[in-house]
C-alpha cells in the first residue's frame, strides 16, 4: 500500500501557532495494540500498519513529501493559573486524513522533546499510562460521548526514568482537530486581530460548517458553549471524571481530549477525586459544570477582539462585547441542564410529558445516602423495570423511589439500550495495566477492552467484570 493521503492544513493556515517537530529515533519499534475497527473506519489499510512500513508511518518517521509534522502551540489555565506557553511538549500532529469530506487530525503522543518542552521533561510517555488512554478512549467512544480516539499504542525500544524505569511507548489517536480553548488564549497573545480571525474561521468552517452566523466570534463562542454543555452532560451520566479540566484539555468541537488522570465513580458522590495532584478537589466529580462553564468563560475573554470587530470594522463596543459574550456563556446552563434532564429521560425509559429530571435528582441523593455502586445500580434497572420486581432488601429512600419510577411505566429496552453493564472501573484498568506492562501479557487488557468498548450487551463469561472494587481500593484509589 503506498502512504496514506495526509494533509498539513493546520501547520500551513496557521504557522504562528506551530512549530515544527521530529519525531525521536525509535530504537526498536513493537506494535502492542493495533484499533482495527477504527483504522477501517479512517480508509486505513490494517494489515498494512502492522508492516515496518506501516508502523514508520504510525510513528510519523514516514509521511508524505507534501506533510510536515508539527507541534502546536497553546496557553492555558491549569488548575486555575495561567501559563502563557504550554504546547505539545510531548506530542506532534502528523497531518490530517480526509474522512468522508472531514479532516481527521492524525496525533502522536510520546514522540520526544519538541520545541515546547518545558526544561526537565523528556517529551516521552509510559507505556501503562498509554494503554490507560488507548483504552479509556475507546470506552468512552462506545458510550456514545465525543472524544478522540486511539488508533495503536507502540513501544520504542526505549527506556524511560520516572519513580522507577518504563518502557516508553508512543499514542496514535485521532480527533475532530486538536483546537483547544488553550489555542485561543495563545492566538489572543499574539495581539493580532488578523490571526484570531482566522482561527475563528478556521474553527467555525472545520467544526461547525451548517453556521454562518452574523458575527463569527459570537457564532463560534455560541456552538462550542452548546457542545460543552452537552459533552458534560455526558460525562456526568458515565459517572467519568476527567481529573485535568484545564483550558488546554477542552476543545473547541466539543469533544474529550487528554485522559490523564481520567476515573470513573464506584459510589456515587460529588467530591469524588482520583487525581494525586488535584488537592483543592478543583475538578471533582461534582464541579465538572461549573469548572466547564468558568474554562468557557476564559474562552469568551480571548475571542473578545473577534467579537467586536467580526468583520475587521468594529460593529460592537467592549461593553457590548461583554454582554454579547456573557449571554453565550450563561447559555451554558440551560443547555446543560436540559441535557442532563433528556438523559436521565433516556435511561429510565420514560416518555415526553414525565418529570425525568426530578426523578433523576431525587435518585442521585439516594444513591448518595445509601452508597450505592452508580454503574450496578442503573446496569440493574432493566431487569426492574421488565419483571416490575424491586430488588430485596433496598433502604427505604430507594424502595420509595423504585415505585414511583414504576408506576411511570418505564419502557424496558430503552432502559436496557441506554445503561452500561460494562465501564472502565478504574481496579479493572490498574489490574489490566499492570500484567499488560509488567508481565508483556495482553489477555486481561483484550478482554476489558472488549467488554468496555461493547457496553450495553450482558455477556455471562464477563460477569467479573461487572463487580464493583472492594471498598478499600475505592477509598484509597489514585491517578496520577
Ligand atoms: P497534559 O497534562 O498531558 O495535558 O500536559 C500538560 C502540558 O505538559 C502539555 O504542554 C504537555 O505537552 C506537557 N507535558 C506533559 N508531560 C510531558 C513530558 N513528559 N515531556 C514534555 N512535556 C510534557
Ligand atoms: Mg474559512
Ligand atoms: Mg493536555
Amino acid at each position: 500500500m503506498s502512504l496514506p493521503n495526509l494533509t498539513s492544513q493546520y501547520a500551513t493556515t496557521f504557522p504562528e501557532l506551530v512549530r515544527p517537530a521530529t519525531p525521536a529515533p525509535t530504537p526498536d519499534p513493537k506494535l502492542v495494540v493495533l484499533n482495527r475497527q477504527l483504522a477501517i473506519e479512517l480508509g486505513l489499510d490494517a494489515d498494512w500498519l502492522t508492516t515496518d512500513e506501516g508502523i514508520n508511518f504510525l510513528l510519523g518517521h514516514t509521511l508524505p513529501e507534501t506533510t510536515a509534522a508539527v507541534a502546536q502551540g497553546y496557553s492555558g489555565h491549569q488548575f486555575g493559573n495561567y501559563v502563557p506557553v504550554l504546547g505539545d511538549g510531548r506530542a506532534i500532529l502528523t497531518g490530517e486524513l480526509t474522512v468522508n469530506d472531514e479532516l481527521i487530525d492524525i496525533h502522536l503522543k510520546g514522540t520526544g522533546p519538541t520545541p515546547y518542552s518545558r526544561p526537565g521533561s523528556d517529551g516521552y510517555a509510559a507505556l501503562g499510562p498509554m494503554l490507560r488512554e488507548y483504552l479509556i478512549s475507546e470506552a468512552v467512544h462506545a458510550l456514545g460521548i465525543p472524544t478522540t480516539r486511539a488508533l495503536a499504542v507502540i513501544t520504542t525500544g526505549k527506556t524511560i526514568q520516572r519513580e522507577t524505569k518504563h518502557p516508553a511507548a508512543v499514542l496514535v489517536r485521532t480527533g475532530p482537530s486538536h483546537i483547544r480553548v488553550g489555542t485561543f488564549q495563545y492566538a489572543r497573545a499574539h495581539n493580532d486581530l488578523e490571526l484570531l480571525t482566522r482561527l475563528t474561521n478556521y474553527s467555525l468552517a472545520r467544526h461547525y460548517p451548517n453556521l454562518q452566523p452574523e458575527n463569527t466570534g459570537l457564532g463560534l463562542l455560541t456552538q462550542a458553549v452548546h457542545q460543552q454543555a452537552e459533552l458534560i452532560a455526558d460525562w456526568m451520566h458515565a459517572g467519568m471524571i476527567h481529573g485535568v479540566m484545564n483550558t488546554d484539555n477542552m476543545t473547541i468541537a466539543g469533544h474529550s481530549i487528554d485522559f490523564g488522570p481520567v476515573a470513573f465513580l464506584d459510589v456515587f458522590d460529588p467530591h469524588a477525586v482520583f487525581s494525586s495532584i488535584d488537592y483543592m478537589g478543583r475538578y471533582a466529580y461534582g464541579n465538572q459544570p461549573v469548572i466547564a462553564e468558568w474554562n468557557l468563560a476564559r474562552f469568551a475573554e480571548a475571542m473578545l477582539p473577534v467579537i467586536m470587530h467580526p468583520h475587521d470594522e468594529q460593529v460592537m463596543t467592549q461593553d457590548e462585547a461583554v454582554t454579547a459574550a456573557t449571554e453565550a456563556v450563561m447559555t451554558f446552563r440551560t443547555t446543560y441542564s436540559e441535557a442532563w434532564g433528556e438523559r436521565f429521560r433516556t435511561r429510565l425509559g420514560l416518555s415526553a410529558e414525565d418529570d425525568a429530571a426530578s426523578l433523576g435528582t431525587q435518585l442521585l441523593e439516594n444513591l448518595r445516602i445509601t452508597s450505592m455502586d452508580y454503574t450496578s445500580f442503573f446496569a440493574e434497572l432493566a431487569n426492574v423495570a421488565s419483571s416490575g420486581l424491586i430488588p430485596a432488601n433496598v433502604a427505604p429512600e430507594l424502595m420509595a423511589w423504585y415505585k414511583s419510577w414504576l408506576e411511570l411505566n418505564p419502557d424496558a429496552q430503552a432502559v436496557a439500550e441506554h445503561n452500561p453493564v460494562y465501564v472502565p472501573r478504574n481496579h479493572l484498568v490498574e489490574a489490566a495495566i499492570e500484567e499488560a506492562v509488567t508481565h508483556e501479557n495482553l489477555e486481561t487488557f483484550n478482554r476489558l477492552f472488549d467488554a468496555v468498548t461493547d457496553p450495553y450487551i450482558r455477556r455471562n463469561e464477563l460477569v467479573d467484570l461487572e463487580r464493583p472494587a472492594s471498598l478499600a481500593f475505592a477509598q484509597t484509589y489514585q491517578t496520577f
